[in-house]
């Protein structure tokens, strides 16, 4: 199928979905195209409890599912398949699927997010939401008067690592190495700080834990020992992969491949704009996300306005 529309957008997080509902509600029949797996990154998380509106915590998959059936209710289409293939030389928009569905859109908004860098083992996919998680900021309040361990040597292991100093009674940081590779400054603070300590050239080899985590499996890159380490979280924090393979060499991205925007979410083609963790490495928050979906869609009808 070849569809022609005014608006479509990619993704199917809480920035596409905020982006759909403005840009439907403004009468620009807006089309998704959101992925296999619909909802994105909160739907491997467990209870949200910091998005607006709801008293009591909501579990990611059932917040996304309200903003689908929300979509849904104001005659969005949705088609839940990958975009693998566009041309954003000059409008109208070619944006193609990699089950052959194609559409030309006036204005694109992309919305397809981030992904948590994982270390790959069959134990943390296990435990993912049971005490293994990736975002503090999401869950670090269910960790109060606990044991944590955080993976990864960044500013993001660092920061997640003094943040969780507020709930958890200790927070060891597991590097791989014996620096970190943190700003200066962000790895002063956390070193200053009592709460934290360091475990160097370690690398998590197991997430030990039936239902819920109860320690990590390390083994010393230097001399092969093996240990166990107690614990009852652990939080990766080994960078993110913007979903931007799709789009190389056509929109500007920063040396990460995140999608360089302007503040009003336009991006450096004209027409094309960017919301949510594509755009955003520094928040990552559901209602961020939701934000500057909003505002994607709000440039996008001006866009429009400007040149119909
Ligand atoms: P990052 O800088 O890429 O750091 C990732 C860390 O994880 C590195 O220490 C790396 O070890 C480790 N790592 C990677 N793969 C691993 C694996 N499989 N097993 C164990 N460890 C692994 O990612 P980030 O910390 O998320 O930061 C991304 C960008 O955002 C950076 O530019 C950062 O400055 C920025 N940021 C800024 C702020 C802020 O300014 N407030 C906050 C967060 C992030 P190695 O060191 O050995 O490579």
């Amino acid at each position: 199928m070849a569809y022609s529309k005014k608006v479509v957008i990619i993704g199917s997080g809480p920035a596409a979905y905020t982006a759909a509902i403005y840009a439907a509600r403004a009468s620009l029949d807006p089309l998704v195209f959101g992925g296999v797996a619909l909802g994105g990154q909160l739907m491997i998380t467990s209870d949200v409890e910091n998005f607006p509106g709801f008293a009591e915590p909501i579990p990611g998959p059932e917040l996304m599912e309200r903003m689908r059936r929300q979509c849904d209710r104001l005659g969005v289409l949705t088609i839940p398949e990958y975009v693998s293939k566009v041309d954003l030389s000059r409008p109208p928009f070619y944006v193609e699927t990699t089950e052959g569905n194609s559409a030309c859109a006036a204005a694109l908004i992309i919305a397809t997010g981030a992904k948590a860098r994982l270390l790959g083992l069959e134990s943390e996919g296990r435990l993912i939401g049971h005490g293994v998680s990736a975002c503090a900021t999401c869950d670090g309040f269910f960790f109060k008067g606990k044991e944590i361990a955080v993976v990864g040597g960044g500013d993001t292991a660092v920061e997640e690592a003094t943040f969780l100093t507020r709930f958890a009674t200790k927070v060891t940081v597991i590097h791989r190495r014996d620096a970190l590779r943190a700003s200066a400054v962000m790895a002063e603070r956390a070193k200053r700080n009592p709460k934290i300590s360091f475990l160097w050239d370690s690398l998590v080899t197991e997430v030990l834990g039936q239902d819920s985590v109860t320690g990590v499996r390390l083994r010393n890159v230097n001399t092969n020992a093996v240990s166990e380490f107690v614990c009852q979280g652990l939080f990766v924090a080994i960078g993110h992969t913007p979903t931007t393979g799709f789009l190389t060499g056509q929109v500007k991205m920063d040396e990460n491949g995140y999608i360089v925007t302007d503040g009003r979410t336009r991006t450096s083609a004209a027409g094309v704009f960017a919301a949510g963790d594509v755009m955003d490495f520094r928040y990552r928050q559901a209602v961020t996300a939701a934000g500057t979906g909003c505002m994607a869609a709000l440039e996008a009808e001006r866009y429009l306005a400007h040149h119909e």
